[in-house]
């Protein structure tokens, strides 16, 4: 069985093709979207999801979030008295949704297909796989978030054919697709975003606001001050979408700080974000040569499309209202699945073909002889695979070394849509080996080979003796060579993970001690004494006893943020 995965920067999600649909599969606490957060103690061992997010407000020093912004960084993250890769932390999510899956499936899962930003970069896609095999993962394919969306909205569609752009504002990215659908064949005809942008810049807008107004510089409060001042504005940032005003209570050593703010006010701190939203969009349209009066269906998806900024913005641009048929949050896990289901060759998608682009222009670097040998013009982008080329494709050029006598020819790659290098991402440097031949230079061909799953692959020639070698990167920050990524996974088998069916357990703790840092007198009191009773019931070690007092706290706590005693 493969399965299909979202691994989001906030959220993650896994699910199978079933019968004759994509099912989305339960977490260990009983919900589908499990938070992309990991918490490392060694006592109790790791802990990812809704716990380890709790977790983050009281003991931020031994969690991490958001980590999939820094995937193929290189950066090492600190969490507790370890440090990890964000691949491995990512890879923690990936096992615990497998576990997931496993337990749900009854068999063991090893085959995958993942989803990634379309906009992520070449580095961002193998950090993803290589994320996927520390897990245990064998990666049949990555899928385009957006792709994924179109697919899983493919299969309600009604109508035969139709045009969809697609807009997905997740935790930490965005994606901007447009698909044409013709008899069961989707087709993406272009993609354009920005893999740094998401609704977690819009909650550090509020949160940079809430700052200010309380006295405070950008990082003038403790660790886990701010992490609660955060998660208080995520809050905020979510009731702003429903609401025209929202407040909260900030408490900080024992004084409670009422804080609010107006969607108006929010709207025009996050200006500057929300016009980052235009450019990708029309761009996507101008490269799929169309206007946008021919776009038939407008998709949201990502949980930051909930923010009405979004979709007004969308009415603005294309004179009607966008769709939200399928829950934002579930889409790509489910077109994911149906990827599955279509590696699977499953009946029930017998019809159905996709066919993909890539996003981004690729190319390398090549210097210009201007007027003699020592008059170069440096760092000029050359493209090999110009944006929103249908995938899979394969494209060649020759080169010539600038003098003759070399031993090697150095490449570096790049994706972007600048004239220059400089301005555009590297994403790796090559070396071709060539023969030393003193008086004639050597022509290389250099060839890129861009796959199904976004994954680039670099072919030098020398043509003059036609021995090709496979190009390997060189220099490439974040990068993870196969025998780091086997030592990975063996360093992460032998790390203690927290026990499956105790989750429930640490969750509910991680919830009332967030709770209690929150809250003052007598709710406060409240939870103290929920929680003392539930770690008595705890020390019982009796299942049905622990099972009877979690469900009497967590009653108490829906009661409590049932009657907004927490806002
Ligand atoms: P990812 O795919 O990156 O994990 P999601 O699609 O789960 O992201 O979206 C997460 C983002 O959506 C977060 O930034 C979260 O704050 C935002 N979000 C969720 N619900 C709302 C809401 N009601 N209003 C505004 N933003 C929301
Ligand atoms: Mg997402």
């Amino acid at each position: 069985m493969i399965v299909g995965i979202d691994l989001g920067t906030t959220n993650s999600l896994i699910a199978a093709f079933g019968k004759d649909k994509p099912v989305l599969i339960q977490n260990a606490v009983g919900d589908f979207l499990t938070p992309s957060a990991v918490h490392n103690n060694r006592k109790n061992g790791i802990l990812v999801g809704q716990a380890a997010l709790d977790l983050l407000t009281t003991e931020p020093q031994n969690t991490a979030a958001r980590f999939k912004r820094r995937m193929g960084t290189n950066g090492v993250l600190q969490i507790g008295r370890d440090q990890f890769l964000p691949e491995e932390l990512s890879a923690f999510v990936l096992k615990s949704l497998k576990a997931d899956a496993e337990k749900e499936l009854g068999e063991t899962i090893e085959d995958a297909v993942i989803s990634v930003p379309a906009y992520f970069n070449d580095i961002q896609r193998k950090a993803t796989i290589a994320a996927a095999q520390i897990a245990g993962f064998n990666v049949r394919r990555l899928i385009n978030e957006p792709t994924a969306a179109a697919l899983a909205y493919g299969l309600h569609a009604k109508e035969n054919e139709s045009t969809f752009l697609v807009v997905d504002l997740g935790g930490g990215t965005f994606d901007v697709t447009i698909l044409e659908m013709f008899s069961g064949v989707m087709e993406v005809r272009a993609s354009a975003g920005d893999a740094f942008l998401g609704g977690e810049d819009f909650t550090d807008c509020i949160c940079s606001y809430f700052l200010k107004s309380l006295g405070y510089e950008e990082d003038g409060l403790p660790n886990a001050d701010h992490a609660r001042l955060r998660a208080l504005a995520e809050k905020i940032k979510q009731q702003l979408s429903s609401s025209p005003t929202a407040n909260g209570v900030f408490v900080r050593e024992g004084t409670e700080y009422p804080l609010t703010i107006s969607r108006t006010l929010f709207e025009e701190l996050t200006e500057k974000l929300t016009r980052r939203i235009r450019l990708p969009i029309q761009r996507a349209i101008s490269d799929a040569q169309l206007t946008p009066a021919q776009i038939d269906r407008i998709i949201l998806v990502g949980g930051a499309t909930r923010m009405p900024v979004i979709s007004n913005l969308m009415t603005k641009l294309f004179k009607r209202f966008p769709e939200f048929d399928l829950n934002p949050d579930h889409v790509v896990a489910l077109g994911a699945a149906v990827q599955a289901g279509l590696l699977e060759r499953h009946k029930a998608l017998e019809e159905m073909v996709m066919t993909d682009v890539c996003p981004f222009t690729l190319g390398h670097d090549i210097s210009r002889i201007l007027s003699g040998p020592n008059d170069l013009e440096t760092g000029i982008f050359a493209p090999l695979i110009e944006r929103n080329t249908t995938v899979p494709v394969s494209r060649s050029h020759i080169i010539t070394p600038l003098r003759p006598g070399g031993r090697h020819l150095a490449i570096d790659i790049y994706q972007g849509e600048a004239p220059y290098v400089k301005d555009n991402i590297k994403i790796g440097s090559y070396n071709v080996p060539i023969p030393y031949n003193p008086k004639e230079c050597e022509n290389v061909d250099i060839r890129f080979t861009y796959d199904t799953s976004g994954v680039l692959e670099v072919l030098g020639t020398v043509v003059s003796t036609g021995v090709v070698s496979k190009l390997i990167i060189e220099r490439t920050p974040g990068q993870m060579s196969p025998q780091e990524i086997k030592q990975r996974f063996t360093a992460l088998e032998r790390i203690k993970i927290h026990p499956r069916d105790e989750i429930k357990n640490a969750a509910l703790i991680a919830r009332l001690n967030a709770e209690y840092e929150n809250t003052l007198g007598q709710q406060r009191q409240s939870i103290s004494d929920w929680l003392v009773t539930f770690e008595i019931a705890l020390k019982t070690h009796d299942k049905r006893e622990i099972e009877a007092a979690r469900k009497a706290v967590e009653e108490h706590l829906q009661f409590l943020s049932g009657s907004n005693a927490f806002e």
